[in-house]
């Protein structure tokens, strides 16, 4: 009998000792018990410090968020006319455009804390937990209302429901619901105002659509030349700058880049400034940072060998190129110094403004763009010969291929006709996307190849055309590496000159 009061009592102290372990670890009492309650993952800022003059360059934005700095500052002016205060706003736009600095701006012009938290932060294991989570944010929000609520990324809550891969998520659903509910809990003028933010609104489900939960709709669009001006002007007022650079030259180089690439931008050109031990950012630094960012990490150029000579020809062959087709933007430079990431050199040419700000492409520049691509791989197989032509054309050809698809099935600008046979949002999550029959996918793929066989031949052609000047060209960037646009333009010009002078002498001999 002793024993097995033994026994029993040592079983009490060890199940005692492992709660109490549980107990004492740094998640804090009782961690392995409650997993299912949230511990608080939102943050809280008193003040922001934000305003809006801080967001620079998307005016149309920021002219329909002042009216929600209104409502929270004197929502009398609404409610006495019986008006409902709007309890959503959803911000629209790609990564990086200022959407989070949007929101805390309003929180911080109207002078009320602001709540933030990921989509991403309620999406967990346990069912259950997101939604507590969404409870807990909701009533400590409540507790210091009027305030701003900002949910980034909510469509990896928000997505539709029941549909795409394992057709639905419990979870998810759970926490949006919970979403919702909480949402249509607080009278409308209960002074909390949800901020969410996404990029991909297509998947959002319609629920949170509708009037009464995210009803107004901003969308914050990547800056336009002006708005990347003022963006550089925002963030240029921290940094010491040399007054050669202008702000204008940078903006004018930099379409399709964000409000956050921008500021990036700047603080790289400054981090060379200090590598470099100079006093100030000048346009040498800032022309170094937009290729380290688009392009890669400049290396060692390569000692003189055959590898190095069939570089210059290929960058040649893309540069001379985007001179000589009629729709291809201009050049703007040339070099064989090789890049992190395997790149041997580049040939860049000066973005088209206008056609990436406004995001249209004519179907001749689509071409010419397809034929310049090709222009390396042409170079190659003109001058070393077929055999000799190398796998460094490899991102060439992939740009070429997706360019030329997106022609025939996204563009309708091939021969079968204006028809959109591939849904370019497609996508695995939402289940939706293009499908077509077998005889189509065999004609779209005998369209791309049509179009990628006409612009190779066309490459193949002015090179071989123009074969003595692609030799010129390439010595010149095999002594000097890098050729900048205006450079590469005068050798033309005087090679031309030259022949013309030579042609016009044969005249007169003859
Ligand atoms: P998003 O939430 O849209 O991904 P953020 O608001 O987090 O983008 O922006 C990231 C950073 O980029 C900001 O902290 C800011 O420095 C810079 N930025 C982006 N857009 C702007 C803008 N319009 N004006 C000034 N700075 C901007």
């Amino acid at each position: 009998m002793l024993i097995q009061v033994f026994v029993i009592l040592f079983l009490i102290v060890g199940v005692m000792a492992i709660l109490r372990r549980s107990a004492n670890s740094p998640g804090g009492p009782g961690q392995a018990m409650n997993f299912g309650k949230s511990r608080a993952r939102f943050q809280m800022e008193a003040k922001t410090g934000v305003l809006f003059d801080d967001v620079a360059g998307i005016e149309e934005a920021k002219e329909e968020l002042q009216e929600v700095v209104t409502f929270l500052k004197k929502p009398e002016k609404f409610t006495a006319v019986g008006a409902r205060i709007p309890k959503g706003v959803l911000l629209i736009g790609p990564p990086g455009t200022g959407k989070t600095m949007l929101a805390k701006a309003i929180a911080g012009e109207a002078g009320v804390p602001f709540f933030s938290i990921s989509g991403s932060e309620f999406v967990e294991m346990f069912v259950g937990v997101g939604a507590s989570r969404v409870r807990d944010l909701f009533r400590k929000a409540k507790e210091n209302a009027p305030c701003i609520i900002f949910i980034d990324e909510i469509d990896a809550v928000g997505r539709q429901r029941g549909v795409g891969i394992g057709g639905g998520n419990d979870e998810r659903e759970q926490t949006l619901n919970q979403l919702l509910t909480e949402m249509d809990g607080f009278e409308g003028n209960s002074g909390i105002i949800v901020i969410a933010a996404t990029n991909r609104p297509d998947v959002l489900d319609q629920a949170l659509l509708r009037p009464g939960r995210f009803d107004r709709q901003v969308t914050v669009d990547l800056p336009t030349f002006k708005g990347r001006l003022q963006i550089l002007e925002v963030h240029a007022r921290s940094k010491k700058i040399d007054e050669s650079v202008s702000l204008e030259a940078i903006a004018r180089r930099t379409p399709g880049f964000s409000g956050a690439e921008l500021a990036n931008l700047l603080n790289e050109s400054a981090i060379l400034t200090a590598r470099r031990r100079k006093e100030a950012v000048t346009m040498e630094e800032v022309e170094d940072a937009i290729d380290r960012l688009t392009i890669g990490l400049r290396l060692t150029p390569l000692l003189d060998s055959k590898k190095k000579r069939m570089t210059a020809y290929h960058e040649i062959g893309h540069a001379l190129l985007s001179e000589l087709l009629p729709n291809c933007d201009k050049l703007n430079k040339v070099t064989i110094i090789p890049r992190s990431g395997g790149i041997e050199g580049f040939s860049q040419t000066m973005p088209n403004e206008e056609m990436i700000d406004s995001g249209l492409y004519t179907r001749a520049w689509l071409l010419d763009r397809i034929t310049m691509a090709l222009g390396g791989r042409a170079a190659d197989a003109e001058v070393f010969g077929e055999d000799e032509v190398d796998t460094g054309a490899t991102s060439d050809i992939k740009q070429v291929t997706n360019l030329a698809r997106q022609m025939v099935t996204v563009f309708g600008m091939s021969s079968l006709g204006p028809l959109a046979l591939e849904n370019m949002e497609s996508d695995p999550y939402t289940g939706r996307g293009g499908d077509y029959s077998e005889e189509i996918a065999i004609k779209i793929d005998s369209q791309i190849r049509d179009i990628a066989k006409q612009c190779y031949a066309d490459a193949q052609r002015i090179i071989r055309e123009n074969r003595s000047l692609v030799d010129q060209l390439a010595d010149a960037l095999l002594e000097q590496e890098t050729l900048e646009g205006e450079e590469f333009r005068a050798i033309i010009a005087a090679f031309r000159k030259e022949t013309e002078q030579v042609a016009t002498a044969a005249v007169a001999v003859s």
